[in-house]
């Protein structure tokens, strides 16, 4: 959270890995929100799109298949289990750092 803060005017999500944490921890903004999310598991997605995407770990953009709406089921904050469901640039902040937890840089 400390470092998504940090890179607030360019960066809109963090995965752990990205700073040498080895756990399935994101962080991402939603709207005025930062959400954390301990353990995020993508149960449903619908809404196949195209798009093209950067990465604080890259160098320019590349193409990444992402989905307009997912149901993410994960722990918060408090370690409170959650189920919710994301739609649009949340969405895909979502996904992106997801896959990062996967081993995944667009
Ligand atoms: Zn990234």
């Amino acid at each position: 959270m400390d470092t998504l803060e940090a890179h607030a005017a360019g960066c809109v999500g963090m995965a752990a890995n990205m700073i040498g944490e080895h756990k399935r921890i994101i962080a991402v903004v939603d709207g005025r929100k930062r959400v954390l999310m301990y353990n995020p598991v993508i149960l449903e997605s619908s809404g196949r799109y195209e798009t093209e995407e950067g990465c604080l770990s890259l160098e320019g953009e590349r193409t990444a298949v992402r989905y307009k709406t997912i149901k993410v089921s994960y722990l918060d904050k408090d370690f409170r289990s959650r189920t919710k469901q994301y739609s649009g640039y949340t969405a895909q902040i979502i996904q992106h750092e997801i896959d990062h937890c996967n081993g995944i840089i667009i």
